[in-house]
């Protein structure tokens, strides 16, 4: 038996190499699973049943050994701002969250890399649910195909670029291979066609999972989870610091840059919780930590989104404005991100498979 087949196989994580090779093993020629792949990643059918190029009793059969999808979309809440936030349950029952966030030149979709997160960030919702599982390489692509399905209509060609974040529910580092393996997938032309350069993994300071990715060729942009200037601060906003230091995270960033393609982006992102890391003293920490270091990344601030029972507000607008200020007197390139979707629990650290109540649409 076929590595790729097991009792029903996850269709949706496999390479077009790997589907052809499974409908080798069930009997068929090579060039039906050719055709699967394109009527699952190309037409984004998430039925076999829907596949109608293919003989009824291929897809009956597909049907037994095979899965399409594995996803089950529960509900579907749609922000004032136009952000689409999507709670889908796994088949054993566990939540998964995308948000998909229109922009007038580009659509960003933020998946989540596990069900729940087993990192104690304190102020992210999502760090309650704790790990609930990781998730395989199909419910990460699947999560793609429901976004672009929902906005556009099944396998229409979406009219702008589409970017994915790894920013939604759990810590892509914990969970690289099947995260690699996904973005592989759906880098094919045949496909989805969204490439490396289109995705952008946001970590929280996995220190070996840094260097691990700085190898890879053919790799997606990098974020870095910051939150704080000082490892007094940051060990208790983000306990990962206890494990991997500032010092022996930025030295692993500052590896990371060398590695660089031209037109390569590297950010570190700073959530402003008011009054706990927004200080002007603290913005020339900041500035001089990374300076220290020779790191020449942009930072993104990004705003608190508040959410019971978090213990944390936002920094005014003016405190971001100062601390923006700040930074970029000293050469780091700074960036405001504009909160998308709080209202419908889908902005930065919010996903927690809540239900709320005024927006929502089951689908
Ligand atoms: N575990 C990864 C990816 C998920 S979090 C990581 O830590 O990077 C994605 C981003 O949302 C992180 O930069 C995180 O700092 C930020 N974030 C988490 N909770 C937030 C909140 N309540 N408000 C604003 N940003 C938050």
């Amino acid at each position: 038996m076929s590595s790729v087949m097991t009792e029903s196989t996850e269709l949706l994580g496999l390479s077009k190499e790997e589907v052809v090779e499974f409908v080798e093993t069930i009997g068929e020629p090579g060039y039906r699973g050719r055709q699967i792949f394109g009527g699952l990643q190309h037409r984004r059918l998430l039925s076999f049943d829907e596949m109608t190029d293919l003989p009824k009793d291929l897809r009956n059969r597909l049907a037994e050994v095979a899965k399409a999808s594995s996803l089950k979309i529960e509900s579907r809440y749609v922000s004032s701002d136009g952000t689409r936030r999507y709670l889908m349950k796994t088949h054993d029952n566990l939540p998964v969250e995308t948000v998909f966030i229109p922009e007038e030149r580009r659509d960003t979709i933020c998946f989540s890399s596990q069900s729940g997160c087993p990192l104690q960030c304190t102020f992210c919702l999502t760090a309650k649910l704790g790990l609930l599982r990781s998730l395989t390489p199909a419910e990460i692509v699947e999560q793609i195909i429901v976004a672009l399905n929902d906005a556009y209509g099944v396998g229409v060609k979406p009219p702008r670029g589409t970017n994915l974040v790894a920013m939604g529910a759990g810590e892509p580092f914990l969970n690289l291979d099947s995260l690699l393996k996904a973005l592989r997938v759906m880098a094919d032309a045949d496909g989805l066609y969204i490439v490396p350069n289109r995705v952008t993994v946001s970590t929280a300071g996995v220190v070996p999972k840094i260097l691990e990715l700085a190898e890879i060729p053919d790799r997606p942009h990098l974020a870095i989870s910051l939150a704080a200037p000082t490892d007094e601060l940051r060990d208790e906003l983000m306990p990962i610091n206890k494990k991997w230091p500032l010092e022996e995270l930025l030295n692993a960033c500052r590896e990371f840059e060398k590695t660089l393609k031209s037109g390569e982006r590297f950010t570190f992102e700073y959530v402003m919780l008011a009054g706990i890391n927004d200080s002007e003293e603290q913005a020339r920490q900041l500035a001089n930590l990374l300076n220290r270091h020779g790191l020449t990344a942009k930072v993104n601030l990004i705003p608190h989104n508040p959410a019971d029972p978090l213990p944390y507000q936002p920094s005014s607008a003016e405190t971001v404005e100062r601390f923006k200020a700040i930074l970029e007197s000293k050469g780091i390139h700074t960036y405001v991100r504009r909160p998308r979707g709080r209202d419908i629990f889908a902005a930065c650290g919010q996903l927690a498979a809540r239900h709320t109540a005024p927006t929502e649409a089951t689908l």
